[in-house]
């Protein structure tokens, strides 16, 4: 028996990018339906689980508007607050970089928003799957919904975008990530190198415990992402009894087109990630905002859905398109280890400091 919605807005995953865009269609009066696969929101945890501070994201967008409320946390969700990022280069030179972050619980992070999404008045259904689009509604398991405005936040590799024929990020790299138990320096690490070609290999502390992964580019990889990481635990001489669990992270920058008719793609789903580093939960959740307002806006008074990537544009992808032409350069060293390791050291640590701030590194 397949039951039949009527909706304002679906949106499809519950994801930071999902529940930022039904939080604040909701608060904008629009009648909300999440739909998200998993049976328990954020778990399994696939992320690095680092964010910047609220400061540093400011410093990131400039012309971003009212960063503070959205990134707000509760305390609890703060596991280890940060205040450098240690880079290695493929000799482990090292760079620590003045940044501010902490390390959260992603899965608690994620399942945070979703509730705020549902104070707000949106309704989440989980363990339900988006099938496709068939005669303009959205099919589920189960489920037929009929929507003015389909928000497609399902990650890297966007069903609904595909559905709807919005083309995805054309660069889309696997990480693998895991917990690893035991005491770990109280800052960020990246290493560069072979150790993960076209990509890096972190270690970033929790309490008692580190989020150890690393992402490789398939275009200078020569073993799989899981080969990468058994050799980076090996060298770092790390063991631990879980299994790594990864995803691909979307590193061409945003998509040229995110809205098409009355599907709007967000988050990762959109390539809305940082391509220096690979970073987007903030970006996902600024971006959320945007979506949700605008899908809010065309269900009460017809403005169109294109606000959206007008005010994407505006705000956010300025310092997005400036990180990826900083890894287009970066992409010109990673095949060679001393070319790498000569553009580091050439880079030094005032450039190094702004690379991972999205800022250009040459005038
Ligand atoms: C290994 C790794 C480490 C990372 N580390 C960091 C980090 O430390 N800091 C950072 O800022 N960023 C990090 N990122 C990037 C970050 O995880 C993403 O940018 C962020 O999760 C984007 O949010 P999103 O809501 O767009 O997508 P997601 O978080 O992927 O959420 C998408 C949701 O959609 C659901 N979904 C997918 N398909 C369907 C379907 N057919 N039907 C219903 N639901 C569906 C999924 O279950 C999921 O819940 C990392 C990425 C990877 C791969």
């Amino acid at each position: 028996m397949v039951e039949k919605v009527k909706v304002d807005i679906v949106v499809i995953g519950a994801g930071p990018a999902g529940s930022t865009t039904a939080e604040h269609a909701a608060m904008n009066g629009a009648d909300v339906l999440v739909i998200e696969r998993r049976k328990v929101i954020g778990v399994p945890v696939r992320c690095g689980e680092y964010m910047p501070n609220i400061e540093e994201i400011e410093r990131i967008f400039p012309d971003a508007h009212e960063i503070g409320s959205l990134l707000e946390v509760p305390n609890d969700l703060r596991v280890l607050d940060q205040d450098t990022i240690r880079i290695f280069s493929p000799s482990m030179r090292a760079w620590d970089v003045p940044f501010a972050g902490y390390t959260t619980d992603r899965d608690r992070f994620d399942q945070h928003l979703a509730r705020k999404a549902e104070k707000a008045g949106a309704r989440i259904v989980t363990g339900k799957a988006f099938l496709g689009i068939r005669d303009g509604n959205v099919i589920v398991d189960g489920m037929e919904i009929e929507a003015k405005v389909i928000v497609g936040a399902d990650g890297p590799l966007s069903k609904v975008g595909k559905s709807a024929g919005l083309k995805r990020s054309t660069d889309l790299c696997p990480a693998v990530t895991v917990q690893v138990e035991g005491d770990f320096e109280p800052m960020c690490q990246m290493f560069f190198g072979s150790v993960a070609p076209g990509g890096y290999g972190w270690i970033i502390p929790k309490k008692g415990s580190a989020n150890v992964g690393l992402g490789v580019a398939n275009r200078f990889a020569k073993m799989t992402v899981g080969e990468y990481f058994e050799k980076f635990m090996e060298m770092k001489g790390l063991r631990t009894e879980m299994h790594p669990m990864g995803k691909f992270d979307p590193m061409s920058g945003p998509v040229k087109q995110a809205v098409k008719g009355n599907v709007m793609l967000v988050g990762d789903a959109a390539g809305q990630v940082m391509a220096v580093n690979g970073g987007g939960i903030p970006i996902a959740m600024l971006c959320g905002r945007f979506a949700g307002r605008a899908a809010a806006m065309h269900v009460k008074n017809g403005s169109p859905l294109s606000d959206y990537e007008s005010m994407c544009r505006k705000q956010i992808y300025g310092p997005l398109m400036t990180a990826v032409h900083t890894k287009y350069l970066a992409n010109t060293c990673f095949g060679s280890r001393w070319r790498l390791e000569w553009a580091m050291r050439m880079l030094g640590q005032r450039r190094i400091n702004k690379l991972i701030r999205c800022k250009p590194v040459i005038p």
